[in-house]
């Protein structure tokens, strides 16, 4: 008879997603003290000197910064990380353009090019030197409850968890956000991004460009040695019919399309594409429950700003949690999670609507757009860059938020961890 192990362990936060955003949340919580468990449900992939992984992010300065808080940031520098100090956006149609330069505000670098696969692994191995984390893996929920103490997780292997606060960084599709029942608002892009890495004559030194073109955004991002990252967000049938096509014939077709300047491309190491969206959760928590990262929100990745959102997330969130924490007060009540609720939902609506109105602005909505309509979008794009690139202080607060330096910036992203204040 095929009988069920049924063991009760307790924590003081479960994780659901061991991914990029919930490593980052569970290793700030475990360097805070709490007793954490973390639950991923496929093992991460491990890192290769050889091999790139397809999936890359620019990472801003607060998110390094908030690594580095957590003791992950040496071990993803020791695998793979690429700098880059200058920023080139221009558009196509009206040829204006805008230079950021990080020496402008002072600062070393604008920020990192990183593989997804470094950061959750340098984070994973930050998680796996703590002795007050158990992370379990593969682990897969089926059902989640809550009542006034506490919330309980079952697995599919029998176990059942209980914690007074849950965390859902299980990404877009979570899981757990269905299961507490919370609902999002969204819509679809008709652009997918076709993502491609590639080698290189020469390297790419230390800037990313971005061209805004009529059928789609380009994005050209430098990793180490003679590789790039190249992005290009084109309908789903282009997208669909550039996958197919031989390395020779792609490689060609893709220097064509993208400006000249770059380096020539000289090989394909790996292609792919996403889908789309934008979405954000109509709430963030319920009783013993928050939403973190692309849980809680998606957005458009053309300036490259989802996974620092979500890590902006994580930081708040352990910081309102530590407050009450140490005041003795229940880490899971809807009073402690609604502060969080309050610093981060409003902040990521604003980027959600301003990634869409860039998308909007920059995208050639074909007979949409009539002649006239298209030269004030034409006219306004050009203005808006040119005030950028050379209204000084226009230019420096872009870099400044591109680099998450603005706003209401929780402790970690200041790179400390928000610990007890101790008395004089
Ligand atoms: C083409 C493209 C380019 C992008 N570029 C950038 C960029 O340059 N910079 C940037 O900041 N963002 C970028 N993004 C966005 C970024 O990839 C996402 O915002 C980020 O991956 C979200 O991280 P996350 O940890 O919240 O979710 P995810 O990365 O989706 O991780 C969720 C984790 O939860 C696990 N999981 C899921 N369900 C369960 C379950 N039921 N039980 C247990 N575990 C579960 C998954 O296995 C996974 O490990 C880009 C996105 C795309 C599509």
């Amino acid at each position: 008879m095929n009988q069920t192990v049924k063991i009760a362990q307790t924590a003081d936060v479960i994780v659901v997603g061991g991914g990029m955003v919930g490593g980052l949340t569970a290793a700030a919580f475990a360097r805070c003290g709490l007793e954490v468990t973390v639950l991923e449900k496929r093992l991460p992939a491990p890192f290769s000197v050889e091999q790139h992984d397809i999936r890359v992010s620019a990472i801003s300065y607060a998110t390094e910064r908030m690594f580095e808080a957590v003791g992950a940031w040496e071990a993803m520098r020791a695998m793979r990380v690429c700098p880059f100090r200058r920023m080139l956006v221009w558009d196509r149609l009206s040829e204006a353009s805008t230079l950021f330069d990080s020496k402008k505000i002072d600062q070393d670098w604008l920020g990192h090019i990183v593989e997804n696969r470094v950061i959750q692994s340098g984070l994973w191995q930050c998680l796996q030197e703590l002795p007050n984390v158990r992370l379990m893996c593969p682990a897969s929920l089926q059902s989640l409850s809550i009542d006034d103490n506490q919330a309980r997780i079952q697995l599919d292997c029998g176990f059942t968890l209980t914690a007074p606060l849950i965390i859902a960084a299980d990404g877009a599709q979570s899981l757990v956000r269905e299961l507490a029942g919370i609902d999002v608002d969204g819509e679809s892009y008709a652009q997918h991004a076709l993502v491609a890495t590639v080698t290189t004559e020469s390297s790419q030194q230390d800037i990313t460009w971005q061209r805004f073109t009529p059928e789609g955004p380009q994005a050209f991002l430098p990793l180490c040695g003679n590789r790039a990252s190249m992005v290009w967000y084109q309908s789903a049938e282009v997208v669909a019919e550039l996958k197919e096509l031989p390395e020779h014939e792609f490689l060609q077709r893709m220097q064509a399309e993208f400006p000249d300047r770059l380096a020539r491309l000289l090989t394909l190491e790996s292609r792919g594409s996403f889908p789309l969206h934008w979405q954000q959760a109509k709430s963030y928590v319920v009783p013993r429950v928050a939403l973190v990262g692309d849980a809680a929100h998606s957005v458009h990745p053309l300036a490259g700003q989802g996974v620092n959102m979500g890590m902006l997330d994580a930081a708040a969130l352990v910081e309102c949690v530590m407050d009450r924490y140490h005041a003795g007060a229940d880490i899971g009540s809807l009073r402690t999670l609604r502060r969080y609720e309050r610093w981060r939902r409003g902040e990521n609506k604003l980027m959600i609507k301003l990634l869409d109105g860039i998308h909007h602005t920059f995208q050639d909505d074909g007979d949409a757009a009539g002649g006239m309509e298209r030269a004030v979008l034409k006219t306004a794009r050009a203005v808006a860059l040119r005030a950028a690139g050379n209204v000084g202080p226009i230019n420096k607060l872009c870099m400044r938020m591109a680099m998450g330096l603005e706003g209401e910036l929780p402790a970690l992203a200041r790179g400390r961890l928000p610990l007890r204040e101790m008395p004089a």
